[in-house]
């Protein structure tokens, strides 16, 4: 029998559970399951430069048999460094169909500095599924040399330095650099990188990055210096060194550019003081003319000889040069390379050796740096080199400040063709004339281009070439140039202070 009490406590038995059916019945009408944590069969986290920047990234794969999964990675910072959602048709190239409903999925993320990561996987119906902590011990960057700092005086006593420094990554994470800065005295840089302004450091890797700044204007003298190696604000590594800061030339030292046309009669011979009080040769005449090139430049006081130019092997050229080598020491040498087989040749190649300095062959585009107050650039020869030794000749033009000088040496009209197609800005305040004033050179469209105001030919009265030829000096007339020759001037020195320039001759 049943009591009063019973029968109420079934009725609420019944009720709750044709109310839980009910309910379970709505579910079912509104098309939802029951919560219920689904399957997460495997889950493997790696560490690796996935990333097309380099930077490192944890890779998460998994298989489960929800349809969906979410993945929250906090970082060190419980701030989440990335959340991401993935199903099975995210990701169907993955899925595994004998499996179905499993899902496999691959998700990456990008740690951005060391410490302890979370990741939480949720399922569809928001289920924690799995929760686990990964340690990254970060970038850890070694800078393994800081470099010598090399100057290269720029004006005013202001310096070019350029640094490089190499950095080994042997931590877990890649890292970038921005900044290479240098703080030497009171000067501190703006700091930079050469190129490019972001370095990435692989884990495993070793790089060395390229800085150039300017600096200065010093005194010569020892400096503290620190570096740093930098991340936007941030810096990674700092060092610091003493420094020694060479003698920079004082602006009030800045000597005029004079350059000198040596009459050597028939031959070419110029020297040129740079304002950095370098001494410069270009040709020396033939060689019964070495004396008077020698004993010019005696008078001019020159004890040493920084660099010689030999334009092309021919005797009027190199002749003198070899007792020069003799007679001064000679820091450099450049000729074009072109082997003549003559006696005055092998005596200048076997002059140039027994200087026992370098002997170079530079060529159009050459990077050269013959004094930090002159602009210089090689016109040519081309890197191979034309048939005809007069064609092959070094072609150099300097610039101080707005005024410039072009040396053609002995080019003919067809190479004077050639640098004008190669798109060079041959514009020159001074032409030495090539060849002598030979007709097969000084084309009207190279004068005009060059379009001198002073044109210098370099020729032996009564010479039996019929230099310079009547057309050479019209079109040189037709382009505005004034014209000086060694054969009626003697020496002519043209001297200037990068603004206006002197013409002093010796007749
Ligand atoms: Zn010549």
């Amino acid at each position: 029998m049943m009591d009063r009490r019973s029968v109420l406590l079934t009725a609420v038995v019944i009720s709750t559970v044709i109310f839980f059916c009910a309910v379970t019945a709505l579910h079912q009408i509104g098309g939802r399951e029951t919560p219920k944590p689904s399957k997460l069969s495997s889950v493997t986290v790696e560490v690796g430069d996935y990333g097309s920047l380099g930077y490192t990234s944890m890779k998460v794969l998994l298989e489960g048999e929800a349809d969906s999964y979410s993945l929250t990675l906090s970082g060190p910072s419980k701030s989440p460094v990335g959340t991401a959602f993935v199903s099975s048709s995210d990701m169907a190239d993955q899925k595994e169909s004998v499996l179905l409903p499993m899902v496999s999925a691959v998700e990456r993320f990008t740690p951005a500095e060391p410490g302890t990561y979370t990741l939480v996987i949720e399922d569809s119906a928001g289920n924690k599924v799995y929760e686990n902590c990964f340690t990254y011990a970060g970038a850890n960057l070694l800078v393994e040399s800081w470099g010598v700092p090399e100057f290269e005086l720029g004006e005013s006593g202001y310096y070019l330095v350029n640094l490089s420094v190499t950095v080994s990554n042997d931590g877990d994470l890649s890292t970038y650099v921005t900044d290479v800065k240098v703080a030497i005295g009171e000067e501190e840089t703006a700091s930079s990188l050469a190129d490019p302004a972001e370095v990435v450091i692989l884990p495993g890797e070793t790089d060395t990055l390229d800085a150039s700044f300017y600096l200065g204007p010093f005194g010569e003298g020892t400096y503290s210096a620190t570096y740093a190696l930098r991340r936007t604000d941030t810096t990674l590594a700092t060092h610091s060194t003493t420094i020694q800061i060479p003698e920079p030339l004082p602006v009030n030292q800045v000597l005029p550019l004079r350059v000198s046309f040596i009459d050597v009669g028939q031959g070419d011979s110029v020297y040129i003081k740079t304002p950095a009080g370098r001494d410069v040769l270009i040709d020396g005449g033939k060689r019964g003319m070495g004396d008077v090139v020698v004993n010019y430049l005696r008078n001019q006081g020159v004890d040493d000889i920084e660099l010689v130019i030999a334009t092309h092997p021919d005797a009027d050229h190199v002749g003198g040069l070899i007792s020069v080598l003799g007679s001064f020491v000679v820091e450099e040498v450049w000729d074009p390379g072109f082997e003549k087989d003559t006696a005055t040749y092998r005596d200048f190649v076997t002059a140039v050796k027994a200087e026992g300095c370098p002997f170079l062959h530079p060529h159009r585009g050459s990077a050269v740096d013959i004094d930090p107050y002159l602009v210089e650039e090689i016109l040519n020869p081309p890197e191979t080199l034309y048939s005809d030794s007069n064609d092959s000749s070094i072609v150099l033009k300097i610039e101080f400040g707005t005024i410039s000088f072009l040396f053609t040496g002995d080019i003919g009209a067809q190479v004077e063709g050639d640098i004008l197609a190669e798109g060079f800005e041959v514009s020159s305040t001074v032409l030495k004339v090539a060849h002598h004033g030979s007709k097969y050179s000084s084309a009207l469209d190279f004068l005009t281009a060059v379009d001198p105001e002073v044109a210098v030919i370099s020729v032996g009265a009564d010479n039996p070439y019929g230099h310079p030829a009547q057309e050479t000096l019209d079109k040189l007339a037709s382009v505005g140039a004034e014209v000086y020759r060694t054969d009626l001037c003697g020496t002519i020195v043209i001297e200037t202070d990068g603004t206006t320039y002197t013409v002093s001759t010796e007749k």
